[in-house]
């Protein structure tokens, strides 16, 4: 049943979906860039399977979400039909088999073990998984992320590993970093996924650069972002603590 409080909730989403669409739509046209190169990836941790059916009505056709176990609590309550399921937070080891060989997209792939491990699951089911692989340009700032300097080594074994294909970079800037030093952040990343583009490794095409959250999503669009993970700007601020 739908009820009044639904529909107050549909309109919010609708017109907050509107906003940010509008922004990158100018985001791009400032960038010279096509509207349809950025995708936007609605961050959905701490929404209920609910809201996320709202905000699949409202349009929104790829959900991103942090955490494993929450996403497959919604996933088996049917929240993502119909759209696309991305994992944008930290996995952990324990829990590749929950989800490898069935997302659409891994963005936060930060070691070559992690890599093995999602290809070695893949392998035993027949699947492929596509990844991106998370650095962290600042390591003292941030716990997650593979090292710049760790990046090319891993690439060069992607070669062996058959069953998952990567297909670009992710990357966060440290949290209360200041606009100007996001920016920063983000032309450094856009600088080494042009690197690596044109580097051709085995098994790895430098396709999606995964940046920009509901603060900073225009800065990441003008240094290339292709995949924007906003949360707080569609669905409004998360009434609890960090769930990062
Ligand atoms: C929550 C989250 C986002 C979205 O953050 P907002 O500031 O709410 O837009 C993006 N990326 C990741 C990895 C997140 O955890």
């Amino acid at each position: 049943m739908q009820t009044a409080s639904d529909e107050t909730a549909f309109r919010t989403l609708q017109n907050n979906i509107a906003t940010v669409q509008r922004r990158i739509s100018d985001a791009c046209l400032r960038a010279g860039r096509e509207v349809n190169s950025v995708r936007l990836v609605a961050a959905s941790k701490s929404n209920s399977p609910e809201r996320i059916m709202l905000a699949k009505r409202a349009g929104i056709g790829i959900f991103g979400e942090n955490r494993v176990q929450e996403l497959c609590e919604k996933r088996d309550k049917g929240a993502y039909e119909g759209a696309e399921l991305h994992l944008i937070g930290h996995l952990q080891r324990n829990k590749v088999k929950q989800v490898a060989g069935q997302l659409e997209l891994i963005h936060s792939v930060d070691s070559l073990e992690l890599l093995s491990a999602i290809n070695a699951c893949c392998e035993k089911q027949q699947k492929q998984q596509k990844v991106l692989i998370e650095l962290n340009l600042d390591e003292e700032a941030s716990k997650t992320g593979l090292s710049p300097a760790l990046l090319e080594p891993l690439l060069e074994q992607a070669g062996k590993l058959s069953a998952v294909s990567i297909v670009g970079l992710m990357g966060i800037p440290p949290k209360n970093g200041k606009c100007s030093e996001n920016c920063n952040y983000f032309g450094r990343m856009q600088e080494l996924f042009i690197d690596i583009q044109r580097k051709k490794y085995d098994n790895v095409k430098m396709a999606e650069l995964s940046m920009g959250m509901s603060a900073d999503f225009e800065e990441a669009i003008l240094e290339g972002a292709t995949l924007i993970r906003i949360g707080t700007a569609i669905f409004g601020a998360r009434d609890y603590g960090t769930l990062e």
